[in-house]
């Protein structure tokens, strides 16, 4: 038995989309920039698809920019929001501790480049307080840019009241939404956000392709010189086959946000009530404002790698951290963001699943975890301390 549960990772490519993609190899192959029928074919179809996804989260098809994916657009967003501040000489950035590496990396060049960056707290329970975003503003803010949702924690961000607040202070505000997207409903209106990236392979789209919104009005910097493909912002011949398979993703994943979010959150809770009967252990996120399939939970006493890999060994395929960090020795930054010691992010574990998981797999699941971290303790230097007395328990 298999169980996958590192959907914040990754997801499988649904069928919906597979089917999408196939014509876009052998029929309607074309390039859109050519002249001749195959082209226009091609041309026509992108057109579609990019309607489609526009009206998913009620843009204008202008609106949309195809990209490489999450990463891409968050660092077309925050570096196109920056110069375009730099310019009117405002050189203040805000976002906040716990964002995903493809914003803070972004934010640390624009640091070494001069610009002046401000990263808020988030709260212990892993929320962003919009009072927070509107203190930090100033006359020389160029941009915000706060995730909607973290993909560690899973935790869902005020982004309507810090839209509000942007747009009555007339600055760029932008959000990192590939968590979110699919899983939660977004409308760009509502939410009064100017730009917000979105990547397919987060909601059983295929990988390298996402888009980025960015609102009429807000000029659009393009990363990559070539051609005028993407209205001139983003060169590269168009990533078809990608882009109808995120489309039909997309469109599946909207069209049941409710299903799945009812059929989730059930699971989800079952899981989290399991394992917080583990002693010693605490659930890392605010437990509402939460993804529906995000489980975040740390153990102390334990390493958390030594966890996944006995748990893969069991067939559980879960994650600690974010997968850009696994494999580095430093605990993770989000983690340290909600005020956990070092010692306590170390046994963190990320369970996210998603509406192919069944409520059998949460019961093995939880019967796996609490043999394995009662194991991993029993062999424990740093349990025996605690046990002992010589060390103090900090959950
Ligand atoms: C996965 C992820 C990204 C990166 O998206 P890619 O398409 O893999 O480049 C960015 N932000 C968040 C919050 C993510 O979860």
């Amino acid at each position: 038995m298999r169980i996958y549960a590192d959907n914040a990772a990754t997801t499988r490519v649904s069928k919906s989309a597979v089917n999408a993609m196939l014509p876009y190899f052998e029929e309607i192959y074309g390039n859109p920039s050519s002249l001749n029928t195959t082209g226009q074919i091609a041309a026509e179809a992108l057109g579609k698809l990019r309607c489609e996804i526009a009206e998913l989260i009620n843009a204008k098809p202008q609106e949309i920019y195809f990209t490489s994916g999450g990463s891409e657009a968050d660092n077309q967003a925050i570096i196109t929001a920056a110069k375009t501040g730099e310019k009117k000489g405002k050189k203040h950035i805000i976002s906040t501790k716990f964002e995903h590496h493809a914003v803070l990396h972004t934010l640390n060049k624009l640091e070494k480049e001069g610009f002046e960056i401000t990263l808020i707290d988030v709260n212990e329970n892993g929320v962003v307080k919009a009072e927070d975003v509107e203190k930090a503003i100033r006359e020389d803010t160029a941009l915000v840019t706060v995730m909607f949702a973290n993909n560690e924690i899973g935790t869902v961000q005020p982004i309507a009241e810090i839209g509000e607040i942007c747009r009555n202070k007339g600055v760029i505000f932008h959000t990192d939404a590939v968590q979110a997207a699919g899983h939660i409903a977004i409308d760009v209106e509502a939410l009064k956000v100017d730009m917000l990236s979105v990547s397919a392979h987060k909601f059983h789209g295929p990988k390298g392709v996402g888009f980025l919104y960015c609102r009429k009005g807000i000029y659009l910097r393009n990363l990559i010189e070539g051609g005028a493909q993407e209205r001139g912002k983003r060169a590269g011949t168009e990533n078809l086959p990608g882009i109808a398979g995120m489309t039909a993703a997309m469109k599946e994943a909207v069209e049941k946000i409710d299903e799945n979010a009812k059929k989730l959150i059930p699971l989800r809770n079952r899981l989290i009530e399991g394992l917080e009967k583990i002693p010693h252990s605490r659930v890392n996120g605010d437990k509402e404002k939460r993804l529906p399939g995000n489980v975040n939970i740390c153990f102390e006493g334990i390493e958390g790698e030594s966890l996944l890999l006995l748990l893969d060994e069991k067939g559980i395929e879960a994650s600690s951290g974010s997968a850009c960090t696994s494999g580095s020795l430093d605990p993770s930054h989000v983690l340290l963001s909600i005020g956990l010691p070092h010692d306590v992010a170390h046994g963190s574990l990320r369970l996210t699943i998603s509406e192919e998981n069944t409520v059998e797999e949460m019961d093995y699941i939880i019967s796996s975890v609490t043999e394995v971290v009662d194991y991993l303790r029993q062999i424990s230097p740093v349990w025996e301390e605690l046990q002992k007395g010589t060390r103090e328990y900090i959950l």
